[in-house]
């Protein structure tokens, strides 16, 4: 696609480290989706913290003109843990709502490499995809193999007759943030889902009042 074009997408949601990573490598992947993000004319959706690869990506956006959405939990809502956050941000109660909200306010998800919280947040938003919560692209951004270990972990589970082989292309990868947008927007998802959207709506909107109730406290 030329930069110039339209995307499908208006926003994405960025799931990555709350730490830089000991190699370059994973800053330049950060500052390069950043970058992609701003080509495209994307906003970014991400978890609202200015520490690590969330600072570093969410400042390339900021500083180039992109809307940049954080969404962090009240908890998390202090400079010692989160830093300051550029764009706008958005309380929510507890970290349930937050990937609730990242999910709902974005058109696809990329994981750029992080830890335990990045790899919680993308194998959220594949379960929901592969039970038809959604229909969102979903992409590994394999910075230098980063992701290849969980690859090859999905490639066994889909083997051993854990993951249908038709959900295999679920999770879309590439290695770099160029390619892996392009794929993104390539992406047909299949409907192979055992929940409908609808139903998923209605439940959205139920955890919604919950939890606007329980942020007014
Ligand atoms: P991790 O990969 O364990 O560093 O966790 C990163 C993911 O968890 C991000 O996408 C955030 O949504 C969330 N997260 C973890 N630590 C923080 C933090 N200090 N501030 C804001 N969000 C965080």
């Amino acid at each position: 696609m030329d930069h110039g074009a339209r995307s499908r997408f208006k926003s994405v949601c960025v799931f990555c480290g709350s730490s830089a990573g000991k190699r370059d490598c994973y800053k330049d992947a950060a500052l390069d989706l950043g970058q992609e993000l701003v080509a495209r004319k994307l906003d970014l959706v991400y978890g609202g913290g200015s520490v690590g690869l969330m600072g570093l990506v969410s400042k390339q956006v900021y500083n180039g003109g992109g809307h940049v959405l954080g969404i962090i939990p009240k908890t998390l809502m202090c400079k010692e843990i989160t830093g300051e956050t550029v764009g706008e941000v958005k309380a929510v109660a507890n970290m349930h709502q937050r990937k609730a909200e990242m999910a709902r306010h974005s058109d696809c998800f990329i994981a750029l490499p992080g830890g335990y919280g990045t790899l919680e947040e993308l194998l959220e938003v594949i379960t929901w995809a592969q039970l038809g919560i959604h229909d969102k692209p979903v992409g590994l951004l394999n910075v230098d193999g980063f992701y290849n270990s969980l690859l090859t972990f999905i490639d066994k589970a889909v083997d051993d007759g854990f993951i249908k082989a038709v959900q295999r292309h679920i999770v879309v990868s590439a290695a770099t943030a160029k390619e892996l947008v392009q794929k993104l927007e390539d992406y047909v998802p299949m409907h192979d889902g055992v929940v409908s959207k609808a139903r998923w709506e209605d439940e959205q909107l139920e955890l919604n009042a919950t939890l606007h109730s329980e942020l007014a406290r």
